[in-house]
C-alpha cells in the first residue's frame, strides 16, 4: 500500500464520519421542530463535525516526517496533473512509494 493510498484511506474515513454526522444533524434539525431535546443532538453534531475537521487539519501528516498535509488533502486524488502533488513538501518522499518502506 502506497503512502498516497494510506493518506486517502484516512481522509475518506474522516469524510464519511463527517458525512454521517451531517446526515444526523439535518435529520435532527428537521425533527427538532417537534421534539425539543433533538436540539442537543444538533449541537452535538456540530461539535463532532468540527472535531473531525480539526482532526483532519492537525493529524493528517506524512508518515515519514510528520509534516502536516491537511491543506493538501484535496489534491491527493486530483485527476489533473497540475493540481496533484506527488511528493511530501516536508521530506520529499514520493507519495507513490510503499508506506512500509518509509
Ligand atoms: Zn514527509
Amino acid at each position: 500500500m502506497t503512502i498516497r493510498e494510506v493518506l486517502l484511506r484516512r481522509y475518506r474515513l474522516n469524510e464519511r464520519i463527517a458525512f454521517g454526522f451531517g446526515v444526523v444533524f439535518f435529520v435532527s434539525l428537521y425533527g427538532a421542530k417537534r421534539v425539543e431535546w433533538l436540539m442537543y443532538v444538533v449541537a452535538a453534531c456540530v461539535v463532532l463535525i468540527m472535531c473531525v475537521l480539526v482532526y483532519l487539519e492537525t493529524k493528517f501528516r506524512c508518515p515519514r516526517c510528520q509534516v502536516r498535509l491537511g491543506n493538501l488533502r484535496l489534491s491527493l486524488s486530483s485527476k489533473r496533473p497540475v493540481r496533484r502533488f506527488n511528493y511530501c513538501p516536508g521530506c520529499g518522499v514520493s507519495l507513490d512509494s510503499e508506506s512500509g518502506s518509509v
